[in-house]
């Protein structure tokens, strides 16, 4: 059997028929699978498979049938092993809107310069608790380089989850972030945009990959430019899924919104301005 889609976070049986999707255009998924000659495949969904069922997003794995010659097929989405969704603002309804799939750890970044705060955090443990993945974020304060993070560093003491002080400009605390980033295994990155996730990717890339902000130097004050999630293979032998910015998502945005936890949990969430 193909060692392709081990390399890519599979750990079932079998990789035959499986593919894992790295990133969705639409109608298309771009697939990464063990079946050669390629090991990788364009494939919509079979609609009657997925009626009732969510469609994939990047980070899913599916089964599927391979057509070498043209389009495959999805005909089925796999279990996800973690997932980090929040209730759809648009929908009135109690329909959940998925971050992320199938990551080992979540990197939560907050800019020391900017955005960081206690209570964001305590929002974003919420969100993870309710989708079961509390246990695997990791804080990242980004731009370190820019600030002095020890206040902010003993804040976030009481909240019981790992706070790694990092910069990608100078390449500061890049030893402690490698340590969540390991061969086979999936790091989802998220937070607000401008905080400095793509940079992070790239410097675990070690090469530019993917576009950051062409914004004001590296004055701190970035605006937002990623636009679609791709699940990149970096040169260590992890994944890294980068996010869409979670003010456009609107977790940080709204007034106020309920979420309801997989375990039956409602969480009340609200922002001042
Ligand atoms: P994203 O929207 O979260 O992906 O943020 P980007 O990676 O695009 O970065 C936004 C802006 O912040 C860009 O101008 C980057 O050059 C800048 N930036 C990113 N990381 C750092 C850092 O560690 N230090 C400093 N000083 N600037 C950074």
């Amino acid at each position: 059997m193909s060692e392709r889609l081990k390399e890519w976070g599979y750990d079932g049986p079998e990789s035959e028929g499986v593919a894992r999707v790295v990133s969705a255009h639409g109608d298309y998924f771009h697939l990464i699978c063990s079946e050669k000659p390629e090991g990788e495949a364009l494939a919509r969904t079979k609609s009657s498979a997925f009626r009732d069922m969510p469609k994939p997003v990047t980070g899913d794995f599916v089964r599927f049938k391979y057509n070498p010659q043209g389009e495959s097929r999805i005909t089925e989405l796999l279990p996800r092993f973690s997932f980090l969704e929040r209730l759809d603002p648009s929908s009135s309804g109690m329909k959940a809107q998925t971050l992320a799939v199938n990551f080992d750890t979540l990197f939560f970044a907050m800019a020391v310069n900017g955005n960081a705060s206690a209570a964001r955090l305590e929002r974003m443990l919420a969100l993870a608790e309710a989708s079961e993945c509390r246990s695997r974020v990791v804080v990242l304060l980004t731009k370190c380089d820019l600030e002095d993070a020890k206040g902010l560093v003993e804040e976030f003491k009481s909240f019981d989850v790992p706070v790694l002080e990092i910069s990608s400009l100078t390449g500061q605390g890049m030893e402690a972030v490698r340590e969540f980033v390991q061969p086979r295994r999936t790091v989802a990155v998220v937070g607000s945009s401008g905080v400095g996730k793509s940079s992070l990717v790239n410097a675990l890339a070690g090469e530019e990959w993917m576009a950051t902000g062409e914004i004001q130097e590296w004055s701190g004050k970035g605006r937002h430019t990623t636009t679609s999630r791709e699940l990149v293979m970096l040169p260590c032998g992890a994944m890294a899924l980068d996010t869409p910015g979670l003010r456009e998502l609107g977790i940080f945005g709204m007034d106020g919104f309920e979420l309801k936890g997989r375990l039956g949990g409602t969480h009340r969430f609200r922002t001042k301005g």
